[in-house]
């Protein structure tokens, strides 16, 4: 589904990504983690283009997306994003932040998009919730249904950029917990995360990222019991 081959991204001399060489199968689910600054956001935005690549290849479905030729409105239509903050149309009920994006990008009809929009809201536990303001939500309720709003696009591949980091601690579950149901249903899926829990019993991979060097990666049940490295010691010493 993805293979990124010696990725390097800078901000001005800062080199925040250096030779990153991996890839995410379809199916997979990769957990992507590593202290503050370690350049795992900026991994991620890489993925679908929010961040261009100073050089390297990302591969993406097939598509080169640091190629001379792409579209990179079309290949976004096929990667969900979930933020740590949410991003929902605060004007629009939850409804319609839902149906939005498929009928204004992909021009279905009103009543498909409602109908599928209903489907997911349901799937988040929040098909009573179709009328109300984003405003009106509490931040477990705004991020799932942002995780809906994102998969209302029917995406290939999602990626979660902290989801659960802007959350009350009695919300971090919930949401965690369609995140697992995602996992289970065989969608593709990079999660940016500090919940080293969530790492552990969801995701097939680990990727421990360190000043911008991909320092480790492996199955969770190796990397959290026998850390390889030096830095992946001292990193899960301080959070676990
Ligand atoms: P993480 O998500 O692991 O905390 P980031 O990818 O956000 O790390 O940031 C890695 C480094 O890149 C940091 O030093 C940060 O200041 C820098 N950085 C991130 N985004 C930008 C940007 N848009 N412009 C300049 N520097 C940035
Ligand atoms: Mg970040």
């Amino acid at each position: 589904m993805i293979k990124v081959e010696h990725l390097y991204k800078k901000f001005g001399t800062n080199e925040v990504l250096k030779d990153i060489t991996t890839e995410i199968k379809k199916g997979e689910v990769v957990s992507i983690i590593g202290p503050s600054g370690s350049g795992k956001s900026t991994f991620l935005r890489c993925l679908n283009m929010l961040e261009i690549p100073t050089s390297g290849t990302v591969v993406v479905n097939g598509q080169n997306l640091t190629g001379p030729k792409k579209d990179v409105q079309k290949i976004r239509q096929h990667i969900g994003m979930v933020f740590q903050h949410f991003h929902l149309f605060p004007h629009l009920t939850v409804l319609e932040n839902l149906t939005y994006a498929p009928m204004k990008v992909k021009g279905e009809k009103k009543e498909t998009a409602q109908e599928k929009a209903r489907l997911l809201l349901k799937r988040v536990g929040l098909a009573e919730k179709e009328k109300a303001y984003p405003s009106s939500l509490s931040g477990g309720q705004k991020q799932r249904v942002a995780i809906a709003r994102a998969l209302a696009m029917e995406p290939d591949l999602m990626l979660f950029d902290e989801p659960t980091s802007a959350l009350d601690p009695e919300m971090v579950k919930e949401v965690l917990d369609v995140m697992k149901d995602l996992a289970k249903s065989g969608m593709t899926m990079a999660v940016v995360t500090h919940e080293m829990g969530f790492a552990r019993e969801v995701a097939d991979r680990v990727i421990f990222l360190d000043h911008g060097v991909l320092v480790e990666e492996g199955q969770p049940a190796a990397f959290f019991n026998s850390p390889q490295t030096e830095r992946a010691r001292d990193f899960l010493e301080k959070v676990l």
